[in-house]
């Protein structure tokens, strides 16, 4: 057999970031990769809607954006740039506009604009504070924070002076909860490694750690010193971990780990070896690989092929030229599928994120 092979870079990585830490521990090579390669699988239209969102909270507490006139102004112009990114995108051209992709998006919109103007009056009231009481602390939005020697370091959303302390205050866009609804456990380590870094480097433990939704409503994250001060030993840790076996020029396998968790979401599972060895070859995601035995058009428009995989012959339907890239196979090709459905009548379809290489 003779996939399609891929070359991805690897770079020395100069930080960790307390939003990567979780995301490193289960598979460095997904992180990794991540830093220096576009991604070889498409993201879901909720990832660029989410990114528009943050940016409209980034601009309002940065104090950039205020009043419904400018921030519909702003959001035309940001939307505009995203998709046009995505236009560009081969994986991801098929998603537009986005507004059809995207649940209730006009009453997310204004949800969005809604909290973006509690954020601008937010800052305001922190600069007239800022004013008043001459802080010593470091407060505001965007800020950078990095430990002494470096090698940890993110920049948070929003860092207050609630009169008895600082607060650390993250924005999501998408679910704050698990299923069995406590904050992500994400979120919880991302917000106690800055935490850490904060003490670290100003000598003071905040004395709050919020994560924000869309809709503004804060939730409190309960913390010690002690688990911030491991979290961020654990964290400067896995840093030289990564960094020695980059620098040592380590094969790359071994920063891959996969399972059904960290592969789930992986953009990179088309280039992972270890992916492909670990896997069921039916495919976990309904990823398949096989050779195409059959090519058939469908009087609708769309091609259903046969891929004959391990001996077994396996049908995928609804494969569409306006959605689904890289199609371009014969008879006799190699080819590995991700993303499709498995329907009740054991027969494979595509979906709007199935990619062939
Ligand atoms: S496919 Fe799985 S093991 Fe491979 S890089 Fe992605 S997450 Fe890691």
């Amino acid at each position: 057999m003779s996939y399609k092979e891929f070359s991805l870079k690897i770079a020395p990585i100069k930080s960790v970031s307390p939003s990567r830490f979780l995301g490193l521990q289960k598979c460095a090579l997904r992180e990794i990769w991540g830093l220096s390669n576009s991604p070889l699988l498409p993201s879901l239209p909720y990832n660029y809607f989410g990114k528009l969102v943050h940016l409209m909270f980034e601009n309002s507490s940065n104090g950039i954006v205020n009043g419904l006139p400018a921030l519909e102004a702003f959001w035309a112009i940001e939307l505009d740039k995203i998709e046009r990114e995505m236009k560009s995108d081969e994986l991801a051209a098929h998603f537009l506009p986005l507004s059809k992709w995207i649940k209730n998006f006009h009453v997310k919109r204004q949800i969005c604009f809604k909290h973006s103007l509690k954020l601008f009056e937010n800052i305001a009231l922190h600069k007239i504070n800022d004013g008043q009481s001459a802080l010593t602390t470091y407060t505001g939005p965007e800020l950078q924070l990095k430990t002494l020697d470096g090698k940890i370091a993110g920049k948070v959303d929003f860092i207050r002076d609630n009169g008895f302390g600082i607060e650390i205050i993250d924005y999501k866009t998408g679910a704050i909860f698990e299923d069995d609804g406590v904050i992500k456990a994400d979120y919880k380590v991302q917000l106690k490694i800055y935490a850490g870094i904060y003490h670290e480097v100003y000598n003071e433990l905040p004395s709050k750690l919020i994560v924000v939704g869309l809709n503004g409503e804060e939730y409190p994250i309960d913390f010690t010193k002690n688990e911030c001060a491991e979290l961020l030993l654990g964290a400067r840790k896995l840093f030289d971990d990564i960094d020695s076996c980059i620098k040592n020029k380590n094969s790359s396998e071994l920063f891959a780990q996969p399972s059904l968790d960290n592969c789930k979401y992986c953009q990179y599972r088309s280039a992972c070896q270890k992916y492909w060895q670990n896997m069921p070859a039916s495919g976990l995601f309904c990823d398949l690989r096989g050779k195409v035995k059959d090519i058939v058009p469908v009087l609708n428009g769309t091609i259903s092929i046969v891929l004959d995989n391990d001996n077994e012959d396996i049908r995928i339907r609804g494969i569409n030229k306006e959605c689904h890239k890289f199609y371009n196979f014969i008879i006799g090709d190699d080819v590995m599928v991700f993303n499709l459905r498995l329907d009740a009548n054991a027969t494979f379809t595509t979906t709007a994120t199935t990619t062939f290489y």
